[in-house]
């Protein structure tokens, strides 16, 4: 009952994506899409809008050599920290060119985004033999004692796919060799 009750006091809410038409989520992923191209090696971006304007709060490409936290949506979120500061989270959309892996998604429900759009799924990027941690965006979600954001998946997969399945291989090389080297 003490739980309940607290919980009944906590103002978040989450975004509904669905209320929002395809094409302006699509208008977002295009932005994430154009952040990727940033590391052709790693093509992976993201950008954090507010949902009332559109605005463009924040951008992040993955930039795992300079650091191997460095997802695009850890590098969104901490753009979004330094230009606004942490709040104002409940009003933003994350939208990544990949689902969330577990690292991100944890993140993403620590700030209590208001909701989260990806183009291409985990599952996707391990079947072109890009590595990942199967653990669904959705399972971490559903972990959560307290975050409940909602989560649209396969927005523009074509053109997500596309950033990824041409480099998958030589990436998946080339990623090997650099892990190795660095020993
Ligand atoms: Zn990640």
């Amino acid at each position: 009952m003490e739980q309940k009750s607290l919980r009944a006091d906590f103002k978040w809410h989450p975004i509904d994506l669905s209320a929002t038409p395809l094409s302006v989520h699509e208008d977002a992923m295009r932005l994430a899409i154009a952040a990727a191209r940033g590391n052709p090696a790693f093509p992976f971006g993201a950008v954090i809008v507010r949902k009332v304007d559109r605005q463009v709060m924040a951008t992040g490409v993955n930039t795992r050599a300079a650091n191997p936290t460095f997802h695009g949506e850890i590098v969104a979120i901490n753009d979004y920290v330094a230009r606004h500061g942490n709040l104002g989270w409940g009003e933003v959309i994350l939208y990544t060119t990949g689902e969330p892996c577990p690292m991100c998604m944890t993140a993403a429900a620590w700030a209590g985004v208001g909701g989260v759009v990806y183009g291409t799924s985990i599952e996707k990027l391990r079947q072109v033999g890009i590595d990942q941690i199967l653990i669904p965006a959705t399972a971490v979600i559903g972990a959560s004692p307290v975050y409940h954001g909602e989560i649209l998946g396969h927005v523009l997969q074509a053109e997500t796919d596309a950033l990824s399945e041409p480099q998958a291989r030589l990436t998946s090389v080339r990623a090997r060799q650099q892990w190795l080297a660095a020993r």
